[in-house]
């Protein structure tokens, strides 16, 4: 295989931090993030994969993006070299709908899509991050082996069991049997009982019948922050920080606060000293975690950057925790418009998706946030919960009223009127959540619920409604909850040239089966085999309690055994 010296591309030109290996007697990782660039720049996880890559001596880790026109050439942003060059291909994908792009991605580079055609002549691939962390089946044929878990605590053991051995075959199954998170589809049959249901998993002899999700014990000093600064991204001269992993309130429908548990927070003393090297790199600081106002020192440390020349933002906030001291350093940073999200209008609903946000609590953050001279609100809702019925519905309008009531006396106050917009998206029951078992909302009943969110919503001024759309909505839902059959759909929609309609109608597969049905508790389910930490026990008991509208209290900070994530 040729691997010619190329200079750096005019982007890598561009950006500030990326990193320029040479390239002789190195391994060559191609990572991708199967999007285009300005969102794979913005993605924290995929940055941070990109400098452990390139932490190793010998590895050369390289980035692509999809290009911006369809017929774009597939060439790696530091030295533009096409993917067969690279040694290993990396995805990187965060969100199942963009499986799709993979399948692309592969066919463009002239590789095989199934991994049983490809041979020791092309680059390993290798899938990883959040979607595939939570059900990896429906890019199981795709994929030589998948890493699941939290990228620090596999990579060193990859890598080094990778280094170990050329062959291929023996190199997969050693990763299968002493890489933390490794997991090798191609050595687990599936069988299917009458019904198409998951009957029985068999691995092949000296594979682990189950696959252990690896997480990073502590993250209280490790770097998370943006390799790469670049203007051409979402968050444009932004250095993207974590403060914390994971999430203690454990919100019913959300995946990453049952994945990433237990909640993990950075050293405060590491995490001003990171603060200091970003404001050498950019203008602004973006402090991402799950729940970022949970972070026990926050309002302090960012009231030690009062007066320098930095905007601090926040990836999310929640409305019971909004500071007087937060909402200064979001007024000091200029903000325009700041997001509230009850998820639910009623407080049943809230209970059942165990939110735990009060009406007090989503009015008082409302009128604080005005107060503060934060002009707009961006409000968030879920259509489609669990034991949602109409009335639930209104109830999203009639508390959108309530805000706006609010809003408006504090706008007066304020002598400026901004504006409210309602995002409403259709719920997915996610794996690896209390709601693993319950069903989508049919793409009928959705509509019918947007109808009257959307004629409710239109009674009141001065307020935007937008909602997620239900199509997109479903096959999210489909790949995220389907098995290794989903593949083949994945397969059909590639090749009737990206038309999700036709593969749908051309598939024997019942979809609805994966999407609109009513799992039993003892249902083998496509994503069983990794085991979590979390005891499936815990999750089914607290379904139950989310039917009968009873909250689970959030983490305590220590001697907590209760779901199985932590230490006992
Ligand atoms: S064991 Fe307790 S504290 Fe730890 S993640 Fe589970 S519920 Fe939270």
């Amino acid at each position: 295989m040729k691997k010619h010296p190329s200079p750096p591309s005019s982007v890598a030109l561009a950006e500030s931090g990326v990193i320029l290996k040479p390239w002789p007697g190195k391994c060559h990782v191609g990572l991708i993030f199967p999007q285009r660039y300005g969102l794979a720049m913005s993605n924290l996880g995929y940055q941070t994969v990109y400098r452990q890559f390139n932490a190793f001596d010998d590895v050369v880790c390289e980035r692509f993006c999809l290009p911006d026109k369809a017929d774009g050439k597939l060439r790696s942003i530091e030295s533009d070299r096409p993917p067969t060059a690279f040694d290993m291909l990396a995805f990187s994908v965060s969100f199942e709908n963009d499986y799709p792009h993979i399948l692309q991605f592969l066919d463009r580079a002239r590789l095989p899509l199934p991994a049983n055609e490809r041979t020791a002549a092309h680059p390993l691939v290798v899938i990883g991050g959040i979607a595939a962390m939570l059900n990896p089946e429906p890019l199981a044929p795709f994929a030589d082996i998948l890493l699941i878990g939290e990228a620090e605590a596999i990579l060193p053991d990859f890598m080094d069991c990778y280094r170990q051995t050329s062959n291929r075959r023996q190199f997969l199954k050693q990763a299968a049997e002493t890489v933390p998170g490794a997991y090798v589809p191609a050595a687990y049959a599936i069988a299917y009982d009458a019904h198409g249901d998951i009957a029985t998993v068999t691995p092949d002899p000296g594979f682990p019948a189950t696959v252990n999700l690896a997480r990073m014990p502590d993250v209280a000093t490790i770097d998370t922050s943006s390799t790469v600064v670049t203007a051409e991204t979402t968050f444009a001269d932004t250095c993207l920080i974590e403060v914390s992993r994971g999430c203690p309130h454990g919100c019913r429908f959300c995946s990453a606060g049952f994945i990433y548990r237990p909640t993990r927070y950075r050293d405060p003393a590491f995490l001003t000293e990171s603060i200091h090297h970003a404001m050498a790199r950019a203008s602004r600081v973006g402090l991402v975690g799950a729940a970022v106002s949970d972070y026990p020192d926050l309002s302090a440390i960012c009231r030690q950057f009062k007066g320098a020349d930095l905007r601090f933002s926040f990836s999310s906030l929640r409305a019971d925790a909004l500071t007087d001291d937060l909402l200064q350093v979001l007024k000091a940073n200029r903000t325009k418009t700041a997001t509230i999200a009850p998820e639910a209008g009623s407080q049943r609903m809230r209970n059942v998706i165990n939110k735990g946000l009060a009406e007090e609590d989503i009015l008082c953050a409302a009128d604080k946030i005005v107060t503060a001279g934060i002009p707009n609100l961006k409000l968030y809702f879920l259509v489609g919960l669990p034991t949602e019925t109409e009335e639930d519905i209104h109830a999203i309008v009639a508390l959108c009223r309530q805000i706006k009531s609010v809003f408006l006396d504090a706008s007066r106050r304020q002598k400026r009127i901004g504006t409210i917009t309602v995002h409403a998206n259709p719920f997915i029951p996610k794996p690896a959540t209390p709601f693993q078992w319950t069903v989508m909302d049919t793409v009928a009943a959705l509509q019918t619920k947007a109808r009257i969110l959307r004629s409710g919503l239109k009674t009141i001024a001065n307020l935007r409604f937008q909602m997620g759309k239900i199509r997109d909505g479903y096959i999210q839902a489909l790949l995220s909850r389907g098995d290794r059959r989903v593949a083949d759909l994945l397969l059909q929609r590639h090749h009737s040239g990206g038309n999700w309609s036709q593969a749908l109608k051309q598939s024997a597969l019942d979809t609805a089966a994966y999407v609109t049905r009513q799992r039993d508790r003892d249902a083998i389910l496509p994503w069983d085999f990794i085991e979590t930490g979390i005891s499936k026990k815990f999750l089914w008991h607290d379904y139950q309690k989310a039917l009968q509208g009873r909250m689970t209290p959030p983490c305590p900070p220590a001697g907590c055994t209760r779901c199985g994530a932590c230490p006992a």
